[in-house]
């Protein structure tokens, strides 16, 4: 009997996890084909992209190299960007690899006989005049390696100014969720960093960060106390904290509020609210507003049983009329259960429903603290923690990443190569 191929499109923070699982599984018994495919030669867990993005993280030694990674796990890594999907023919359109004007490769076509598409989410800049033009956005890892070289120069550039300055360096952060306040607080801890290796015309205080967000609280679907406390926090780091504010426009170096008011800026970034990427719309697949496919408590998508979504890109249904947020956290736990479903609908076994279990919710706020909630078990009741148990925690959820596609062994390997490059390396990447 021909062996079946499973196609998984996105090797993010859900579907590296699900090929490393299938491939060891059914690739190397050679009971599959599994195929990975992804826009980018390398992954790094898109939640570490603003550690990427102030240089507080390498993502030269943090990133994954698929190739390396398919070989040693039973899959097989196509690099591409799904742009195309022929259902009836079952097979995916790869657009071509340029560098510059010069194709690399063509458009290519792979036949799938069960596709997973985990291709994550987009910022959403809900078409704010500007914002594509001069806000920098964190989606992908090109894209954070771009704020930080901008980031660079613009200290650069401040540092070299004789004599020497007495303005403040300002950057605007429009979205105050947990980007955005990551982010925040990472820029203080770069710029304190920043000073002792030489930048020294540049006191953290100098630093300005302007945190915008339009609704009228920080942290909205959390407790009010997390907000509440990260909101003090900052505030104690110089962060002013605008709520109840709608940006209306995005000039080169100033953020347009409705109320008319302008906040000058040398730096912004757009961290406000996530779509799907708008082709997915155009698979002739049922998506929701925002892009997000429907699928069904199984994560198959509602239009077609061989075709499986998981991630931010999943519109999957939990509870009355909501549905599953998009947090790696969940992403996780679908890679698991799909993997599951995607064994039981080759043997022609009934599949189960996927379950998110929250367990809490935690934010980083650089070196200064951590503060979140976990939840107790599977009651709704849950429990505020900060300081060192919330950085344990918040580190935790990075580790069972590297422990679902690296094993125990080597993660705990990875564990102590970070512990010893904090001696050897500088702690912040200045290149
Ligand atoms: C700065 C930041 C901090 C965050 N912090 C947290 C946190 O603390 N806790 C938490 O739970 N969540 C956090 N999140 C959200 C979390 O990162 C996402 O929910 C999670 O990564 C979603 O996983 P995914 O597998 O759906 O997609 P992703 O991890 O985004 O992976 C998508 C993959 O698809 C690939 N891809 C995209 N388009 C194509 C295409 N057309 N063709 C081929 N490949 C494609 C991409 O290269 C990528 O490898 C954070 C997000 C950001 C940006």
């Amino acid at each position: 009997m021909k062996k079946p191929t499973i196609v998984v499109v996105g090797g993010g923070a859900g579907g590296l996890e699900l090929v490393t699982k299938l491939g060891r599984r059914l690739g190397r018994r050679k009971q599959a084909s599994i195929v990975l495919v992804d826009r980018n030669a390398t992954h790094i867990w898109k939640p570490l992209l603003h550690e990427v993005a102030t240089g507080v993280l390498d993502s030269g030694v943090n990133e994954v190299s698929y190739q390396g990674h398919a070989l040693s796990n039973g899959y097989s890594f196509q690099r591409g960007t799904l742009c195309n999907l022929d259902r009836e023919a079952k097979s995916l359109s790869l657009a071509p690899i340029m560098d510059g004007d010069e194709e690399i490769l063509p458009s290519r076509t792979l036949h799938y006989d069960y596709l997973v598409l985990a291709i994550g989410s987009v910022s959403n800049d809900f078409g704010t005049p500007g914002a594509t033009q001069f806000c920098h956005f964190l989606d992908s890892p090109q894209q954070a390696e771009g704020f930080r070289k901008d980031m660079l120069n613009t200290f650069l550039r401040y540092q070299a100014s004789e004599p020497a300055p007495d303005s403040t360096l300002t950057v605007g952060i429009i979205g105050a969720g947990a980007t955005g306040i990551e982010l925040a607080a990472e820029l203080y801890e770069a710029t304190g960093m920043l000073h002792s290796y030489g930048f020294t015309q540049l006191e953290s205080d100098q630093l300005k960060v302007h945190l915008i967000e339009a609704s009228p609280a920080l942290l909205g679907m959390l407790p009010e106390r997390i907000g509440n406390a990260v909101g003090k926090e900052l505030e104690s780091l110089g962060v002013t904290i605008h709520l109840n504010t709608r940006v209306t426009e995005v000039k080169k170096d100033a953020i347009v509020t409705a109320d008319g008011e302008e906040l000058e800026v040398d730096l912004a970034v757009w961290s406000a609210g996530i779509k799907a990427p708008d082709f997915l719309s155009k698979l002739g697949l049922s998506v929701e507003h925002n892009n997000r496919i429907k699928v069904h408590d199984t994560l198959q998508s509602i239009d077609d049983e061989n075709i499986f979504v998981l991630g931010d890109c999943a519109s999957c249904p939990q509870g009355e009329g909501g549905s599953v947020p998009p947090r790696a956290q969940a992403a996780h736990q679908q890679a698991s259960r799909l993997y599951s479903n995607l064994r039981a609908r080759m043997a022609g076994k009934p599949m189960k429903s996927f379950t998110f279990r929250d367990h809490g919710s935690l934010i980083s706020l650089a070196h200064f603290d951590a503060i979140g909630n976990l939840m107790r078990g599977k009651s709704t009741r849950s429990l505020f923690i900060e300081g060192h148990l919330a950085r344990f925690f918040y580190a935790s959820l990075y580790r069972m990443h590297q422990r679902a596609i690296f094993g125990t062994i080597r993660t705990g390997l990875i564990i102590i190569v970070d512990r010893l490059n904090r001696y050897l390396k500088p702690r912040l990447k200045l290149h």
